[in-house]
């Protein structure tokens, strides 16, 4: 059989992976050579060098080779890591690691269906992936042999899976607690089209998070009780604790999925020898209260994300007639209690929830068509065969659905030939339909909410059949999805000069394409060049940056990929102002282009300079975090109660996640991401203030900076500082005088962050000058009273305490030579600006 739609959908998960194949309109999850309908998402290499991938990479994950497997890699789409893999000497990206995990899935399905057309997927991805994240994971479907693949988000493929057998006019939510992510999508059907109202997630939350809770909690103050164990820590690197860490996860994985089944576990713990040899043994009695006490935050936080979801999408819950599971850990009883609870919506888990996503995408791909170059190198065509161009609405909510085909050999022919459709179930049979120009056209009856697989056939005048290429096509009724929609908001960051505070620039996201638009989406704005370009300046580039998130601060927004305009390419110098067109467009499966076009000298260019995610300093996220601190206590007055305990929550997870980031690149990532979320979260509560608070806020900021300059700034910085900050002064009266709240805020939020600049500059400059004095190479006048104020300047550093630190510097300075004071500040320069 060659068909013209795709027949596999894949679910390629953090933690375990599926393939579903559509066999003569009827959906199959395809099970693994080990007869398992799902494959662990995991890679490695054995001690012979040949690549391994699922259960057995899986069970060697914990053991001594565990330095040669990998698993979770999903969370590295995307970025820039690799992994090391020492046995092939090679560094891996995600998309490659990933690439094998889909090539082995893809082998699953080509061993049982060899006649499968593999050149095409539909591969399932979180909603909240980012465009970066979405495009590797394309760019890893092509790595494994698809040559074509269209990429779904999971929540939709989920409820594709559930919609085909109920194409109901309904609201659900899609709940889905994996391994490693959380996503929960609000869904609706109307006279069977498929639209989704709005989602939230978190790519941090998972089942991953209940094991680590209780090696964390429960397993390791235990261990630390009874052995010795010096650095016993998550963050500690040593190959032997990791290892022991490694064990300990997997027996509380053990023990979490027991607990779905019954009411006590015990944890059994034998993980080597202690410090002084001694063999660490343990048992620990384990019960489903004690886990659900363990869990019940994060339980906690994917139900309020849930009753977000409804809220932002002014739905009411009464309006919702389902939560569809999915993801392993919504087997946990506790979970579904909870969320009968907090929602009193039913529950629907008919579905296996493990499959549910494969299911769903393979239903999805159905509807979609192989591109037809593709159908041309896959054919094998015995003598004669005769190709056909079909043309039909792969999915439709209608009951008639129209095709016409046209078979290029016959144009010549003027008559003789018919073809005859049937549908495989015998639902539909079609007359004789005369092929005129090679042309044809014939309306097919569905069989409803199903996959509806068509035979063609083809006979000239004496009625002998003639072999057709392809020989049958699929269309799915039911549900019907126009295309799926982005999850954030696509835009750009531009220059905001001086419209709002007279001549300081400030950087500001400029909405493109709003988060819930159906891709394939594009649109173009003008804007103005914000300098000169020097014709031949190879150097000075013109950025545009292309972002994605839901601040209007574009540091808060996830960087997409930027493009640098050149003076090279130019004619002649381009003055500021010069109109630029700039066009961003998004296709079916996410790849995200950019160009510009500048009509005066009619240039144009659409580069992509990056393809992979930022570089995350966690030094920086530790000072802004600080930062934030500070800000939520300057602003307490704007904050309820609620809101403040909320934020402060966030920053107490943040501080963790960063204590742990050490070690751990995954722990980095989302420290990073938890900063853009309070960040942004921040400056939508402290937007919604009203005018009289903004004064207030206004004339104590206005008093605070002007202190911080005066205590802070280096004499150098200090008349620019000066100066920004009356400027600041004359628009906040302005906006005052005007009853402008927007100008107001926006200037309260400068002041703030030119206040945060000079501590921080001043923090920097004080840091390294007391690194230097404190390394042990200066000589002090007085050994004894340069080490009490060494002692009180850590101390300071770590209270983040500006003013001690400046005070100890100071003091520090006093106790050296003139030479070594000037060796100390000369080295200053390069540093003081950031
Ligand atoms: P992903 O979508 O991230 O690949 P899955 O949906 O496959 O994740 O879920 C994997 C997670 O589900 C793992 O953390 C695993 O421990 C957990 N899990 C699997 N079965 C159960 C169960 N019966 N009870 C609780 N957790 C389970
Ligand atoms: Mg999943």
């Amino acid at each position: 059989m060659t068909t013209q739609n795709i027949q596999i959908g894949i679910d390629l998960g953090t933690t375990n992976s599926e393939i579903a194949f559509n066999r003569n309109g009827s959906v199959e999850i395809v099970k693994n050579v080990l007869g398992d309908e799902y494959t662990p998402s995991v890679f490695g290499v054995n001690k012979a060098k040949n690549i391994e991938v699922g259960k057995p990479a899986y069970q060697k994950l914990y053991g001594e080779e565990s330095q040669h497997y990998k698993a979770e890699v999903k969370r590295l789409m995307g970025t820039a890591d690799t992994v090391h893999f020492s046995r092939l000497d090679k560094d891996m990206t995600a998309e490659e690691i990933s690439a094998e995990i889909l090539k082995s899935l893809k082998s699953d399905v080509l061993r049982k269906y060899p006649e499968a057309n593999a050149s095409a997927a539909v591969i399932t991805v979180p909603a909240y992936f980012s465009t970066l994240q979405a495009e590797a994971t394309k760019r890893a479907g092509e790595l494994a042999g698809f040559k074509h693949v269209v990429l779904l988000q999971e929540p939709i493929a989920a409820a594709m899976a559930y919609g085909f057998n109920n194409a109901k006019n309904e609201t659900w939510l899609i709940y889905d607690l994996g391994g490693g992510t959380f996503d929960i999508a609000l869904i609706s059907s109307q006279d069977g089209m498929l639209s989704v109202l709005g989602h939230n997630g978190d790519n941090f939350l998972g089942g991953k998070n209940f094991d680590w809770v209780i090696v964390d909690k429960i397993i390791v103050p235990k261990l630390l009780e009874q052995f010795a164990l010096k650095d016993f820590s998550r963050a500690n690197k040593d190959a032997a604790v990791q290892s022991m860490f490694a064990k300990l996860k997997r027996i509380a994985e053990t023990a979490k999925i027991m607990l779905s089944q019954e009411a006590k576990t015990t944890l059994e713990i034998d993980i080597g020898k202690d410090d002084e040899q001694k063999d660490i043994y343990l048992t620990i009695d384990f019960s489903r209260k004690e886990f659900e006490k363990l869990i019940e935050p994060f339980i906690t936080q994917t139900i309020d994300l849930t009753l977000d979801t409804i809220k932002e999408a002014g739905v009411k819950k009464t309006a919702v007639s389902k939560i569809i599971l999915v993801g392993g850990p919504t087997q946990i009883p506790y979970v579904r209690e909870r969320l009968e609870g907090a929602l009193n919506i039913p529950i629907d888990s008919s579905v296996d929830p493990l499959t549910v996503v494969a299911r769903g995408a393979c239903i999805f791909a159905s509807g979609q068509r192989v591109p037809q170059d593709l159908m041309e190198e896959k054919k094998e065509r015995s003598n004669g065969t005769k190709e056909i161009v079909l043309h039909y609405e792969p999915m439709t909510a209608e009951t008639e659905s129209l095709v016409t085909g046209i078979i290029k050999d016959l144009e010549e022919d003027i008559d003789g030939y018919y073809v005859q459709i049937q549908s495989e179930s015998g639902y539909y049979n079609s007359s004789k339909v005369k092929v005129k120009n090679g042309k044809f056209f014939d309306t097919l009856s569905l069989e409803q909410n199903k996959t509806n697989l068509f035979w063609i056939y083809l006979f000239d005048k004496k009625g002998n059949s003639i072999p057709l290429y392809p020989d049958s096509f699929s269309i799915t009724h039911g549900l019907t999805i126009a295309g799926a929609p982005i999850p954030h908001t696509v835009g750009v960051s531009i220059l905001d000069k001086g419209s709002l505070l007279s001549g300081v620039p400030v950087e500001k996201f400029d909405s493109f394409i709003e988060k819930g638009s159906i891709l394939p989406a594009k649109k173009t704005k003008t804007y103005q060049t914000a300098r000169k370009l020097v014709k031949n300046d190879t150097v000075n580039k013109l950025l545009i940056k292309v972002l994605e998130g839901d601040s209007e601060d574009p540091n808060n927004n996830d960087y997409v990929c930027e493009l640098g305009i050149k003076g090279a390419d130019l004619p002649h110098d381009l003055p500021e102002g010069t109109d630029i067109d700039v066009t961003i467009s998004i296709n079916e499966s996410r790849e995200l282009s950019v160009e510009y076009y500048i009509s005066s000298v009619d240039i144009s260019g659409n580069a992509r300079a990056t393809i992979r995610d930022e570089v995350i300093d966690t030094e920086r996220i530790g000072r802004e975090l600080n930062l934030q601190k500070v800000r939520l206590e300057k602003n307490k007055a704007v904050y309820s109660d609620e809101d403040k305990k909320k934020i402060e929550e966030e920053i107490s997870t943040l501080e963790t996640s960063l204590k742990n980031s050490g070690a751990d690149e995954d722990e980095k990532r989302k420290a990073n991401k938890q900063l853009k979320t309070l960040k942004t979260k921040m400056e939508k509560l402290e937007k919604g203030k009203e005018m009289p608070q903004l004064i207030s806020d206004f004339n104590d900021k206005y008093q605070d900076t002007l202190s911080m300059v005066d205590n802070f700034s280096e004499i150098k910085s200090r008349e620019k500082n000066l100066e920004h900050l009356e400027v600041l002064k004359k628009e906040g009266d302005k906006a005052i005088t005007n009853n402008d709240k927007v100008l107001l805020a926006r200037v309260n939020a400068q002041l703030f962050e030119l206040g945060a600049r000079i501590v921080l500059n001043t923090q920097q400059t004080l840091a390294y000058m007391f690194d230097k004095m404190s390394n042990g190479e200066e000589k002090f006048s007085n050994q004894q009273e340069a080490e009490y104020f060494i002692d009180k300047g850590r101390q300071a550093i770590k209270d983040n305490d500006p003013d001690e630190l400046k005070r100890c510097v100071q003091n520090l300075m006093s106790l050296l030579s003139a030479d070594s004071q000037r060796k100390i500040s000369s080295n200053l320069a390069g540093i003081t600006t950031k």
